[in-house]
């Protein structure tokens, strides 16, 4: 057996991405002793949030006049890998400022709502969250029943929504609603709401198995006042036209929530390489037995091409959002693959794998929410079918 250094499994690119990428990275490495903390605590990540602040990458994608960067989706995905390999709790503060509601705003928004809400997003001062899902409307978005009734020239807003990542913190919520009255696609809204609002309720939580920093949130909406400034996308009874964006706008949280997962697995490949190295059983190291050496293998094999497949998918553009059948490639193979490589590690670990003193199983439990978050694996899967057959398929 030869010996060979460990080389890196995700050189830093040449140019301003890999420069990016250098800056997150030591943001990482700074965060990434207390990530098991935040974790065992369920405390939110204050002091890495903070330090995302400090370097810069909270405003990465917000227009340059509004105080940030102008960075695309690229630079987001970028970013968010690299803060995952050490803390995915700290990772998911940063996507809804990379990817969330600032930039619907952006792209949607009208110029008095980009000056704002763009640059408390770019200085960190403002937290956001984006509240689409309900109790009977899951996967079935459409469904949704948080309505708007109208009051004046504007609305009152009435209604819950459930598993709100960042629900309890955000000041700021970009909500899916509807236009009283009216069902399915057709009448749907978005309007932004502030959380100090009379008629907003205190958030409720519930445990849950991973990115346990960044809990998701119950919101209750009884009568909040809805100006018309406050609405980003006018709901219409006649067209279904909001309901298309609402789904479209999620495609930069998707492609993040993908590039997430791979940093984690990234880390947990890194772990695994050392560990087949230095494992010692029958006299020798681990690493030594084929079987294992093609699990290796498989992995780095897996996660390169997800990772090809999340850089294609953040650099596609469809009117300012990724492309909807890249990224629902990229999605569904980047969370798979990332639970697949998760998984496996903990077995070349054995049962040190198994147990809190080692990231592993936390790396595992935080990989697993993704593939349901933002659209589930099946969801993406009806949604890329519908694509490649050129068919779209009722799923009532
Ligand atoms: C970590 C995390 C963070 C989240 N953050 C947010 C957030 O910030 N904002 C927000 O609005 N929501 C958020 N969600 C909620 C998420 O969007 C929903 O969990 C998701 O849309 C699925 O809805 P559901 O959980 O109600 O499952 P259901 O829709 O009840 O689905 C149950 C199962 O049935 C499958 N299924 C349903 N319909 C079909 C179909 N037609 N074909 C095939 N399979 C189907 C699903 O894939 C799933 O496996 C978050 C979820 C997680 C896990």
């Amino acid at each position: 057996m030869s010996e060979a250094s460990h080389p890196p499994l995700a050189p830093f690119e040449e140019g301003p991405i890999g420069d990016l990428r250098r800056r997150a990275a030591a943001v990482a490495a700074a965060i990434a002793p207390d990530a098991a903390r935040w974790d065992r605590e369920e405390a939110f990540p204050e002091p890495s949030w903070a330090r995302m602040r400090d370097a810069g990458l909270l405003g990465l994608t917000v227009p340059v006049a509004f105080g940030g960067e102008g960075l695309g989706v690229v630079a987001a995905c970028a970013v968010l890998e690299e803060l995952a390999t050490a803390c995915m709790s700290s990772a998911m503060v940063a996507q809804l400022y990379l990817n969330g509601p600032p930039r619907a705003i952006d792209v949607l928004g009208t110029d008095e709502q980009r000056a704002r809400f763009l640059p408390g997003a770019a200085s960190g001062e403002r937290s956001f969250a984006i509240a689409i899902s309900e109790p009977d409307a899951g996967s079935d978005a459409t469904s949704l029943r948080t309505r708007l009734e109208p009051d004046g020239a504007g609305f009152r807003l009435h209604g819950g929504k459930c598993y709100i990542t960042n629900g309890v913190r955000a000041d700021t919520v970009l909500v899916f609603c509807r236009l009283a009255g009216t069902e399915g696609a057709r009448g749907i809204g978005a309007v932004i709401v502030e959380a100090s609002q009379d008629g907003y309720a205190d958030p409720v939580t519930h445990p849950k198995m991973g990115g346990r920093g960044m809990p998701e949130a119950t919101l209750a909406f009884d009568g909040v006042r809805i100006d018309p400034d406050a609405v980003l996308v006018r709901p219409d009874p006649g067209s279904s036209r909001a309901a298309a964006i609402m789904l479209r706008q999620f495609n930069p949280e998707r492609c993040g929530n993908a590039a997430m997962t791979l940093g984690v697995a990234r880390a947990a490949l890194d772990a695994s390489i050392s560990h087949v190295r230095s494992r010692r059983q029958f006299g020798r190291e681990i690493g030594e037995f084929q079987g294992l050496q093609w699990k290796v293998a498989d992995m780095a094999t897996r996660l390169h091409a997800a990772r090809l497949l999340v850089a294609d998918a953040a650099a596609s553009d469809d009117g300012g959002f990724p492309e909807v059948r890249r990224t629902a490639m990229a999605k569904v193979f980047a969370n798979e693959t990332a639970e697949a490589v998760c998984r496996e590690a903990i077995q070349l670990h054995g049962h040190a794998g198994y147990t809190r003193d080692l990231p592993l199983e936390r790396y595992y439990r935080d990989v697993r929410g993704m593939s349901l978050a933002g659209g589930t694996s099946e969801i993406m899967r009806n949604v890329l079918a519908g694509e490649v057959i050129g068919r779209r398929y009722r799923q009532r």
